[in-house]
């Protein structure tokens, strides 16, 4: 499981689908922010320390728009 920080999510350990605020952030997540273009995610491993490594880049801008580490416990 990755770790999303989710302010709205209510902890009752009820799974509900998503509503169409939360698929709207995960779309503009995996679009670049200037241009709108689908972003490019990678995915690293580092079995080492058990982190996942996760970096999206806009191919046409060549930015980087997020770097997460991921726990993988
Ligand atoms: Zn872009």
């Amino acid at each position: 499981m990755d770790q999303h920080q989710r302010p709205n999510a209510k902890r009752d350990g009820v799974m509900k689908p998503l509503t169409a605020q939360e698929r709207l952030f995960v779309e503009t997540q995996n679009q670049c922010a200037l241009c709108g273009s689908a972003l490019q995610i990678r995915v690293e491993t580092y079995l080492d320390d058990y982190y996942l490594r996760e970096e999206a880049a806009c191919p046409v801008c060549q930015i980087k728009t997020r770097v997460k580490n991921h726990k993988m416990h």
